[in-house]
């Protein structure tokens, strides 16, 4: 499945409404109520403005065109519309996501960035002490396999080969494919670095297999191990991968929980931290926030002005910079555009976590 590139999304804009951005169900069909609902809604809000209007109307015939061809028949769909721009993408996603139609002068692309862990790559090694396959895992999909084998002398034909002499052989044996498996791993892990979205490593296989080939990782690729499972070493790929997806998940759960701890240490010593919409505007704005912390589902009436890409929460009547009209906006999508564009890390927390007392948002801040 193909990873969205949300800082491209997050930077796309244009003046007026002219992208159409949907988020769909697929549970149980396409929902074709909502779509309708929807497309009156909107078309109504951009009554007397032709040139919006048909923009937005020829997104709408795009989008329905392709909901009448195949579409897949479980989990969700981000699409996103623009005719003007030529930009027409889809993504699957995971799960079932909240049904949106959003037009709009740049892609909505929040829930998407939501998930966008879901689309990031971990590896899973299932090993005994003779066969190996290293795969390359994202989205449940096995996108690269690698296999390494050694054959290993298991019966001593030759009767003057003592049982000493056999297992010595036979550990050299083991030593050398742990190491070769190892040295696979080190180059499938350094080709996910460059390109900067390694979740973590899972070894699955039988118990003692894990545990001896754990010393042939180097410390850096230990750090990376997230998880192990106990699997006979001929497992299915897809048994064990989806075995492994819960443990990565768990993992990053756990990492983003102290995120929070930490965010909440910050502010209770007065140190490196910003919370509520206004200050963490600014802490990201000025590039100082090193990750933003979301409340998922979150969002607060706004507006953007497209002169001068200011934006913030509230309506009013003029762009406090520039005097120019603004146009209405959920501001907290405008400020995941400004972090994916400044190169702040998104993070999205369920509500219940503590974020929601802070305002809705946070950022943990580099100076
Ligand atoms: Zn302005």
């Amino acid at each position: 499945m193909r990873a969205p590139d949300l800082r491209r999304l997050a930077d796309i804009h244009e003046l007026r409404p002219a992208f159409l951005s949907a988020y769909l169900d697929l549970s149980r069909g396409v929902d074709q109520s909502f779509v309708r609902k929807r497309s009156k809604e909107i078309g109504n809000a951009l009554a007397g403005r032709r040139e919006e209007l048909a923009v937005f109307e020829e997104a709408f015939a795009r989008l329905e065109r392709m909901l009448e061809d195949e579409v897949p028949s479980d989990g969700g769909l981000a699409v996103f519309i623009g005719p003007a721009a030529n930009l027409f993408e889809t993504y699957r996603l995971p799960g079932q996501p909240e049904m949106r139609l959003v037009f709009d002068s740049s892609p909505y692309i929040k829930p998407l960035v939501a998930l966008h862990h879901e689309f990031e790559e971990y590896i899973v090694v299932v090993l005994d002490r003779s066969h190996a396959r290293i795969f390359l895992v994202a989205h449940y999909e096995i996108l690269d396999e690698d296999e390494v084998c050694e054959e290993i002398v298991r019966h001593h034909r030759h009767g003057g080969m003592s049982q000493m002499r056999f297992q010595r052989l036979h550990a050299g044996y083991v030593d050398r494919f742990f190491k070769e498996v190892a040295e696979h791993l080190v180059r499938e892990v350094e080709r996910c670095k460059c390109q900067g979205r390694l979740r973590g490593i899972v070894l699955a296989g039988p118990k003692d297999a894990k545990t001896a080939f754990e010393k042939y990782m180097p410390a850096d690729l230990r750090k990376l191990l997230v998880g192990k499972v106990d699997e006979p070493a001929d497992v299915p790929a897809g048994t064990v991968v989806r075995a492994a997806h819960p443990i990565v998940r768990e993992h990053e759960r756990a990492a983003e929980g102290e995120m929070i701890e930490r965010l909440r240490g910050e502010i209770l010593r007065g140190g490196l931290a910003a919370y509520g919409f206004d200050q963490v505007r600014e802490a990201v704005a000025s590039g100082r926030a090193d990750v933003l912390i979301v409340q998922a589902g979150f969002s607060l009436p706004g507006w953007r002005c497209e002169h001068c890409r200011n934006f913030g929460t509230g309506s009013p009547q003029r762009c406090p910079a520039c005097r120019k009209e603004p146009v209405f906006v959920d501001a907290v999508e405008e400020l995941v555009e400004l972090a994916l564009d400044m190169g702040t890390q998104v993070e999205f927390q369920p509500a219940d976590c503590g974020i929601a007392e802070l305002g809705g948002v946070g950022a943990l801040l580099r100076y």
